[in-house]
């Protein structure tokens, strides 16, 4: 077994392939680059080594660099992790002829099912079952035309060496297709360096089903069952979760067949995942391999009680597979959700900062694994993944619940994150009810808005738990100036009972609080007439995560408070409730609002933190609302920032190559005419 491996790669990720190395007693080697230098998985590697600058090219995509390292430093094998530098060939080839160990499939493995035509081939010789389409890379629209008139519409135009769905294009109308290609392959000429392209039947609302394979040096191929990864936004996986709803045992079977078959055919070794999509007759078709470990294997992990990276290491160390197909068993069910730094309610643009309070929620049936604590740096140079949150149980619906519950005790502060879309994912009774398909967000979140009316109880619990804090406050602010009275006790009644009105957004709530005793734990609390039974936990300790238990059951609130404001979030849905004694909020309702300040819009802020790509203006030109004038590229990802207006551009402040921050100006406009919200 290896002594020491270094893992080139960070965040969550590097902080878990090390933990299974710890247990393994393998030491490890982290590589980081100027802005990870405090990072986690820095911190928790045996040792570590100095890469390079913030920029993943000058860092983490520097192969030779991680080469020199891993050798000065004595590491015998190199953990790629997924990303960076994990699916590159020439990375994998020159590991091995630097003397170390790749863990991860060969080479020519890696280069055959990287290339998505290829590997599509391969599978049609193997007797998978593929979409209809293109055998060879195309370049001229002409020739995606004939393809799609054979195929018919609608197709889907995908780049040869794409991933991250870049470059995707649904064609609906053979008239689209011409322009469709040329958008398709400036797009991967960018993001890949080719601009090849390959058409396929487009398949209308299908699942995305996965299943994992591992493979050894002997022989021995093996398929640990299917994950459901149906839950995407923009083609980037949200949730996933293992057994998939749609699927049996019989097809489990096949497809893992078929998986193996694949794995077989191209002489595949080590951890992989062979993509399927599943239309809605149960038929599956292969999509593509991936040749590393995945984002999402901790479902698989908690499902099966295996170790996927312990797995992996054993394999690259030449040890035979310790497992035969019969041996594997699947217990339970597990459901992931990935934490990115992102905000919902500004269109998930990325969100950066420090981290400024981090607490993980546990339980036995909980998993987090996580990049990030508090004080670490979410910068815009790497993905926006900050962790993942796994729930395990006995059927479905005890592992939704526990993850919904998992995730409400999660509290991160200092950035933007995407925890309560996900709740309110999880909370939609299509969800619940198993019913999923790759276009469920766009068809239940329309336009990715994670804003949704809470129903009653969810309004009911926010607003008691809102309303217990204050009034605990409240109690603590009067004691501290009453300490005489306090000590004395004397004239409260026994069973004391307070009135309050809670607004929450556009509703006012009427809310009775009595306790049993005044010490007591124990609360009757009447919200608009319906009433709870609450028991609060000591308040004393009381931080920013708050457990209650209201008839019986326990549930768990994040809140923050800023005088009489409190912001709830209570399974997925976020609300600010402002609370009142009954005589303030008639007092309130009788205060003029101010007038609304003039906006002075004439200039462009930058709405999110990144890097200048391009700026499609110049000084004097004339601008229409909706076109894009800069753009900026964020933790991966390019956004236009488009003109809120028709106006004449005055000033440009920025130029291409500088880094921005949000609410810098970007330009400055002469004169706006009427802004059309
Ligand atoms: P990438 O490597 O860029 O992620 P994939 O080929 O894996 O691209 O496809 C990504 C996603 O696009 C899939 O999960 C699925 O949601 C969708 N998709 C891919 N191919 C098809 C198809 N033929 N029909 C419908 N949806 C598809």
């Amino acid at each position: 077994m290896f002594k020491k491996i270094l893992v080139s790669n960070r965040g969550e990720i590097a902080v878990r392939i090390m933990k299974t190395c710890r247990r393994m007693a393998i030491r490890t080697a982290a590589a980081y680059s100027d802005v990870d230098a405090q990072s986690l998985h820095r911190t928790q590697a045996d040792e570590a080594l100095y890469l390079g600058r913030a920029k993943s090219q000058e860092s983490y995509l520097r192969m030779e660099r991680i080469l020199e390292l891993a050798l000065s430093s004595h590491c015998e094998a190199i953990h790629p992790g997924y990303g960076f530098l994990s699916e590159n060939a020439d990375f994998a080839r020159l590991t091995q002829e630097a003397g170390l160990v790749f863990i991860g499939p060969s080479p020519s493995a890696i280069t055959t099912l990287g290339d998505k035509v290829a590997s599509k081939n391969l599978a049609r010789e193997a007797g998978v079952p593929v979409v209809p389409g293109s055998t060879l890379p195309l370049s001229r629209p002409e020739d995606v035309v004939s393809v799609a008139e054979q195929i018919g519409t609608p197709i889907l135009l995908k780049p040869v060496h794409g991933g991250g769905g870049k470059g995707m294009r649904i064609v609906s109308r053979m008239e689209e297709v011409e322009q469709a290609v040329t958008a398709s392959q400036r797009e991967a000429r960018k993001a890949f360096g080719n601009d090849q392209v390959f058409v396929e039947r487009y398949i209308p609302n299908p699942r995305h089903v996965e299943v994992q394979v591992l493979a050894d040096h002997h022989g021995n191929i093996i398929h640990l069952g299917e994950r459901e990864c149906s839950i995407q936004r923009r083609y980037q996986k949200i949730i996933e979760e293992t057994p998939s709803t749609a699927v049996e045992d019989s097809l489990r079977r096949e497809m893992g067949r078929m998986a193996c078959l694949l794995a077989r055919e191209a002489g595949y070794t080590n951890a992989g995942t062979v993509e399927f999509i599943l239309d809605r007759d149960g038929k599956f078709y292969f999509l593509e391999m991936n040749t590393r470990l995945q984002v999402e294997h901790p479902v698989t992990e908690m499902v099966t009680s295996l170790d996927l990276v312990e797995l992996q290491i054993r394999i690259a160390s030449g040890e035979p597979l310790p497992l035969k197909q019969q041996d594997v068993t699947f217990r339970g069910w597990a459901i992931e959700v990935r934490v990115c730094a992102e905000d919902p309610e500004r269109g998930f643009v990325p969100s950066t900062g420090m981290i400024t309070r981090y607490y993980e929620p546990r339980g036995p049936c909980i998993r987090v694994d996580s990049g990030i604590e508090a004080g670490s740096i979410v910068s815009s140079y790497y993905d926006s993944l900050l962790a993942k949150v796994v729930a395990w149980g006995n059927d479905r619906e005890e592992a939704r619940t526990t993850l919904i519950d998992g995730l409400n005790g999660y509290h991160i502060e200092g950035v933007k994150t995407n925890v309560s879309f996900a709740n309110a994912v999880l909370m939609h009774p299509a969800f619940v009810k198993g019913d999923l398909s790759t276009g469920f967000i766009e068809e239940h979140f329309p336009g990715g808005q994670g804003k949704l009316k809470p129903p009653a109880p969810c309004l009911h619990f926010m607003a008691l738990a809102a309303t217990l804090v204050y009034h605990n406050r409240q109690n603590l602010v009067r004691a501290s100036l009453r300490p005489m009275a306090a000590q004395v006790g004397g004239v409260s009644p026994s069973k004391p009972r307070y009135e309050y009105v809670v607004q929450g957004g556009d509703e006012a709530l009427e809310l009775k609080l009595q306790q049993a005793d005044p010490a007591s734990r124990n609360w009757e609390v009447w919200v608009d007439g319906h009433l709870y039974h609450v028991t609060t936990p000591q308040f004393e300790f009381y931080r920013r995560r708050l457990k209650l238990e209201i008839d019986g059951k326990f549930h768990r609130f994040l809140l923050q408070y800023s005088g009489n404001f409190i912001w709830a979030t209570f399974s997925g849905i976020g609300r600010t409730f402002e609370i009142y004694t009954p005589l303030e909020w008639r007092l309130t309702r009788f205060v003029p609002t101010p007038l609304k300040e003039k906006a002075t819009d004439n200039f462009l802020p930058c709405p999110m933190p990144g890097i200048i790509v391009d700026v499609q203006v110049q000084a004097g030109e004339r601008v229409y609302r909706g076109q894009p004038l800069v753009i900026i590229e964020s933790m991966k990802m390019e956004s236009g920032v488009a003109s809120p207006y028709d106006a004449v551009v005055e000033k440009v402040l920025v130029q291409k190559g500088q880094t921005v921050d949000t609410g810098e100006t970007l330009l400055v406009f002469k004169h706006s005419r009427s802004r059309t919200v």
